[in-house]
C-alpha cells in the first residue's frame, strides 16, 4: 500500500504548529516547514493575550499540552486572580480613561508557546518556500535550496510578510502600510522600578497623549517568579512600545539605534511623570525594534482547485491594536483542522473543504482587519475615542 500524500504546511509560526498538532492528534500525515534554521532564530518574545479563542486552541491541542499553557504565563500570580481588565490612559495624567470588558483571557510568552507547541512535531528547518505547482490532485513546493516537497494540500502559515500570498497573487498580495511607526524595546526593571507601572496595571495597559496623539503599551514579560531571580537582584522583563501618526518627514523612524532610542525619549517628554520615566529611564545599547503596521484583509485568491490556502497572518495580517491576530490564526486553524478531518473519514472531498474554510475564514477577518486598521487609527486620536471606537469595543466572539 503507497503512503498517504502528506499536507504541507509552510511556517512553524503559532498557527502552523496548533494546525500540526491538531492534525497529528488525528493521525492525519502532514509536513511543516521554516526558513529559518531552529526555533530561536529571531527573538518575538513579546507577550500576547488568547482570549476568545481559548475553547479553540483547546479543541487543537492535546489535553496535556493545553494543559501546560499555565507554565508560560508571563505572570503566573496574577494569572491565578486575573481580573481581565484592560486598561486606557490619557497619557498626559496616566488617569484610566476606558476600561476594555474583561474576558477571560491567558497571557502569555509568544516564544516560549511556540517552544510548547513544537512538542512532538517534526518541522523541518532552513526551508524557505520559493514556488510551487498545483494540479489536480497533487501539489509540488520547491524551497530555496532547490529540495521539493509533494503533498495534496498546501497550507501557507508564513506569517504577515507570506511568501506564498505573494506567489498566489503577485498583483494584490502586498502588504497595505499604515501611517503609523512604531519603535519598542524590552527592558529589565528592579521591583521597585517596575512598582509605579504595575500598580496601573500588573499586566499590561495602554493609553494615548491627547495633545499628540502618542499612543504607548507596557506590557510585563516575566516576573521574578518566571525568570528565576527570586530572592537574589530580583528582576522583571516588560515591554515597552510608543507609536505614532507620521505627519512629515521628522516622524519617520531614525536609521541609527541611538537616534531611535532618542525618538522615544523625545516623544515620552510629555507623559506623566512615572510613564516619562519609564521610558527615559531605557538604557543606552537596549535593542530598540521597529513593527511596520500594516494589514491585508483576506482578499480572494486564486482558486486552485482546493489544493492551496492560507492561514493565519499569512490569510489576514492586521496590526495588533485588538490584540486578536493570533485569535483569529487559531480560530482558522480550529476551523481547518475540522474540515480536514472530514476529509480524511470520507465525508466531504478535499475541494469542498476548502472553499468552505476559506468563506468562513474571509467573512470572519476581512473585517476584522479593517477594525484592527480602525482600532490603530482611533489609538492615535484621543479626542476621537469612545466606547464605541474600534480600538477599545468588545473583541469577536463569533467562532
Ligand atoms: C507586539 C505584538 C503583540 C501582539 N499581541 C497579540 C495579542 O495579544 N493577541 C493576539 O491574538 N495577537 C497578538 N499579536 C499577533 C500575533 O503575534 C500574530 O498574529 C501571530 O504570531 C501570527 O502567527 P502566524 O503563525 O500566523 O505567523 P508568524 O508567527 O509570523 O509565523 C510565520 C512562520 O513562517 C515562517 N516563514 C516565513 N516566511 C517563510 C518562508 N518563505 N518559507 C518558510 N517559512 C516561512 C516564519 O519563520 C515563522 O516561523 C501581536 C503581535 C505583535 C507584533
Amino acid at each position: 500500500m503507497s503512503t498517504p500524500s502528506p499536507i504541507l504546511i509552510i511556517g512553524a509560526g503559532v498557527v502552523g504548529l496548533v494546525l500540526a498538532q491538531s492534525l497529528k492528534k488525528e493521525g492525519i500525515p502532514f509536513q511543516i516547514f521554516d526558513r529559518d534554521a531552529h526555533i530561536d532564530a529571531r527573538g518575538h518574545g513579546w507577550g500576547i493575550t488568547i482570549h476568545w479563542a481559548l475553547a479553540a486552541l483547546k479543541h487543537c491541542l492535546p489535553a496535556e499540552l493545553f494543559d501546560k499553557l499555565a507554565s508560560i504565563q508571563v505572570d503566573p500570580e496574577v494569572g491565578r486572580n486575573d481580573t481581565g481588565q484592560f486598561l486606557f490612559l490619557n497619557l498626559e495624567d496616566a488617569v484610566p480613561v476606558f476600561q476594555i470588558p474583561p474576558s477571560k483571557r491567558l497571557r502569555i510568552n509568544r516564544e516560549k508557546f511556540r517552544k510548547l507547541l513544537l512538542e512532538g512535531i517534526d518541522v523541518q528547518w532552513n526551508k524557505s518556500i520559493a514556488g510551487f505547482q498545483a494540479t489536480q490532485d497533487h501539489v509540488q513546493v520547491t524551497f530555496a535550496d532547490s529540495s521539493e516537497a509533494h503533498g495534496k494540500l498546501l497550507i501557507g502559515a508564513d506569517g504577515a510578510t507570506s511568501r506564498l500570498r505573494r506567489l498566489m497573487c503577485p498583483e494584490t498580495g502586498a502588504l497595505n502600510q499604515l501611517p503609523i511607526r512604531f519603535l519598542g524595546g524590552t527592558v529589565k526593571l528592579s521591583p521597585a522600578d517596575i512598582a509605579p507601572l504595575r500598580s496601573l496595571d500588573p499586566l499590561l495597559f495602554q493609553g494615548c497623549h491627547p495633545a499628540t496623539g502618542t499612543f504607548m503599551w507596557f506590557s510585563t514579560l516575566d516576573t521574578p517568579e518566571v525568570n528565576g531571580s527570586t530572592g537574589a537582584s530580583e528582576y522583571y522583563s516588560a515591554q515597552l512600545n510608543l507609536s505614532w501618526p507620521v505627519k512629515g518627514l521628522e516622524d519617520e523612524i531614525p536609521a541609527t539605534e541611538e537616534g531611535k532610542l532618542t525618538k522615544l525619549k523625545s516623544l515620552a517628554q510629555v507623559f506623566e511623570s512615572r510613564l516619562k520615566k519609564a521610558i527615559h529611564d531605557i538604557p543606552e545599547g537596549t535593542e530598540i525594534i521597529e513593527i511596520k503596521l500594516a494589514d491585508w484583509p483576506c482578499l480572494e485568491w486564486p482558486d486552485y482547485g482546493g489544493r492551496v490556502t492560507l492561514i493565519g497572518d499569512a490569510a489576514h495580517a492586521m496590526t495588533m491594536y485588538r490584540g486578536e491576530a493570533a485569535n483569529h490564526g487559531i480560530t482558522d486553524a480550529r476551523h481547518l483542522h475540522d474540515h480536514l478531518l472530514k476529509t480524511h473519514q470520507g465525508e466531504i472531498i478535499q475541494k469542498d473543504a476548502i472553499l468552505e474554510f476559506e468563506k468562513e475564514m474571509r467573512e470572519r477577518t476581512s473585517w476584522a482587519v479593517m477594525m484592527s486598521r480602525q482600532a490603530c487609527m482611533d489609538a492615535h486620536d484621543f479626542k476621537r475615542l469612545n466606547k464605541d471606537s474600534a480600538i477599545l469595543a468588545r473583541r469577536a466572539e463569533k467562532v
